[in-house]
């Protein structure tokens, strides 16, 4: 039988782990190390590098080097070298074969069976990606789960009493807080947050700035062009932050770096934790906002939270440590390496799979809402942000226009209220509707999403059971900028989205008393049916002139003489529910 490992697809940093003797053992790579530098590179002679040398070798071969490709999983993106062009799948598919082979000549057996860690807000395209990218290396991708969740099974959490657990993850390139509620039998992920651009990356960035500026105050001379002298910068300044979480100075001796008119020009610079901190102060106050966003997201206070996990490598830094403290008033726990204890978790949970360890399910959640478009652009939500998945939920809706006999169905994820304002990822067409008038046929509307994060819609005409459905894959999904641009312009926007529902809401309700007033009207004594046709003339007019408080005036002129007429029969049809599409 083949062995199962756990996979930490990271941004910057990869690990792999596996079960051995009922615990999870991380797995060092050829080159000795416990995680591998998610970098692909093609070198001019045809070579590929994946791991240190191609990191090695980033800044002087940067046009046929690729990171942080976890970005654009998902997305359309390609990378290109001798006229050929990798999808983000395939580069990274390059980075998991790396890891399945140094675990095969670890362990000694051939490694088929994997779990993969994604972020927790990864959208359905995301992890479809990260789905081929461990079929494209060969492995048989057993589940795909949230990081946070893979990072609390690592801690062990899955036996405790029932908590509330902040993950704070920053690593090379990006920062992820999530909020956990863990229960006897499941981790929920509440909400999550973060920066998609702010890691160890930037803080190594921060030396390097201030290394070339004593540079060039000391030589006169720019070294922001010399590829060659920036590869050997941003690795001093890696290694010096790496230092300075242990020791409050270190120094950094870099002979040779370039050459001047009288002779090799050389660095040497002493840094200390305190300006460390000081160059990098507002990179750490940064992860402050996504921390209280997520917080508010779960509905909970800090105070509430009984566990604190740092996770990524950034979190060693003491001024990280400090800056959790002072977020969340909580110790936080570093038992376990924080990066490792991503791939570890995923291991576990393929212990699970497996049968190896019988403990837990896991719950995860969906990052955006999801609906459809109905009637005058506005967004029907079907399934909420954050609910566990997986899930199934449905609602019927009706047609828009007599007689019509398809109806086409957008599917959209986001948090507007105005449909146009969401991503759209897939439309589909219901045909075979049973001719009828506006609002009568039921067309029930399904979405379901598996634990994997799928997406899966399907649209059925209740009367006659005709029946379209729709899988949302591959790309076009969104990003995590995108997501955070929803979130947050769903909050710029809500009063504005408001209004226009609203505002469409009123035509609607006006567009059936309409109706019903051209259906009644012959039924009328002439002089009750006259007085109805000036209404009606002015509520058509009301309409064209698109002003709601005078639609909503001759709207009710209308009710008020159906009214007193006692034809008036039922409710408006169609009306200002959301039931209605657009034909
Ligand atoms: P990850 O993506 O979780 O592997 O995190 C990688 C980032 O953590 C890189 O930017 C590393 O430079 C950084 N890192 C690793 N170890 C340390 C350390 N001891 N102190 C500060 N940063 C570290």
């Amino acid at each position: 039988m083949s062995r199962m490992i756990g996979i930490d697809l990271g941004t910057t940093n990869s690990c792999v782990a596996f079960m051995e003797n009922g615990h999870a053992v991380v797995i060092p790579n050829a080159e000795g190390s416990r995680t591998t530098p998610s970098v692909v590179a093609f070198t001019k002679s045809g070579e590929r590098l994946v791991g240190t040398a191609a990191k090695r070798q980033a800044v002087t071969n940067a046009s046929r080097t690729f990171s942080s490709v976890k970005r654009d999983m998902g997305s359309d993106a390609r990378f290109s070298v001798d006229g050929k062009q990798y999808t983000p799948q395939e580069i990274s598919a390059m980075i998991l074969q790396k890891l399945k082979a140094d675990a095969e000549s670890y362990i000694g057996e051939p490694v088929t069976d994997a779990v993969i860690t994604v972020p927790a807000y990864f959208s359905d395209a995301q992890r479809q990606a990260t789905k081929d990218a461990g079929l494209i290396a060969g492995l048989n991708v057993l589940r795909i789960i949230n990081e946070p969740t893979s990072a609390a099974l690592a801690y062990g959490f899955d036996k405790g009493q029932p908590c509330k657990v902040m993950v704070y993850d920053l690593g090379g390139g990006t920062f992820d807080v999530s909020i956990l509620d863990i229960n006897s039998d499941t981790i929920e992920v509440l909400a999550t947050a973060g920066n998609n651009h702010l890691g160890g990356d930037d803080f190594d960035q921060c030396i390097v700035g201030w290394l070339l500026e004593r540079f060039r105050e000391e030589h006169k001379l720019d070294l922001s062009k010399d590829p060659m002298a920036m590869q050997r910068l941003s690795e001093a300044a890696e290694k010096a932050k790496i230092e300075l979480s242990a020791s409050s100075e270190t120094m950094i001796n870099l002979p040779f770096l370039a050459q001047g008119p009288s002779g090799p020009m050389h660095l040497e610079a002493t840094l200390t934790r305190v300006r460390f901190n000081e160059l990098t102060a507002h990179l750490v106050t940064a992860t402050k906002g996504p921390v209280q966003q997520a917080l508010q997201d779960a509905g909970i206070s800090a105070s509430a939270l009984n566990r604190v996990l740092l996770v990524g490598g950034s979190t060693r830094i003491p001024a990280v440590q400090d800056e959790v403290r002072k977020l969340t008033g909580k110790e936080p726990s570093r038992d376990i390496n924080p990066d490792e204890c991503v791939a570890m978790g995923a291991c576990l949970q393929g212990g699970v799979l497996s049968g190896a360890i019988n403990s837990i399910v896991l719950i995860d959640v969906t990052p955006l809402s999801l609906g459809i478009e109905t009637l005058g652009d506005v967004f029907a939500k079907i399934i909420d942000r954050n609910t566990p998945l997986p899930c199934q939920h449905s609602q019927v809706f009706t047609t828009a226009a007599n007689f019509q006999t398809s109806v086409e169905i957008n599917v959209l994820q986001g948090e507007r209220e105005i449909a146009s304002a969401n991503k759209s990822l897939g439309k589909f067409r219901l045909n075979g509707i049973r001719r009828a008038l506006r609002g009568i046929p039921q067309i029930e509307v399904t979405f379901s999403i598996d634990t994997n994060g799928i997406v899966h819609v399907t649209a059925k005409d209740l009367g006659t059971n005709s029946t379209q459905d729709i899988t949302i894959s591959g790309s076009g999904n969104m990003s995590r900028e995108e997501i955070d641009r929803a979130i947050r312009d769903a909050q710029r926007y809500a009063a504005e989205d408001r209004q226009r529902k609203q505002t469409q809401q009123t035509r609607d309700a006006a567009e059936s008393m309409l109706n019903q007033a051209r259906k009644t009207r012959k039924k009328l004594k002439d002089e009750d049916r006259s007085r109805l046709d000036a209404s009606i003339a002015e509520l058509e007019d009301a309409l064209k002139d698109g002003n709601e408080q005078r639609i909503r005036t001759a709207s009710e002129d209308i009710d008020r003489i159906l009214r007193s007429v006692g034809t008036y029969t039922s409710a408006p049809e169609g009306g200002n529910d959301d039931g209605a599409y657009d034909a």
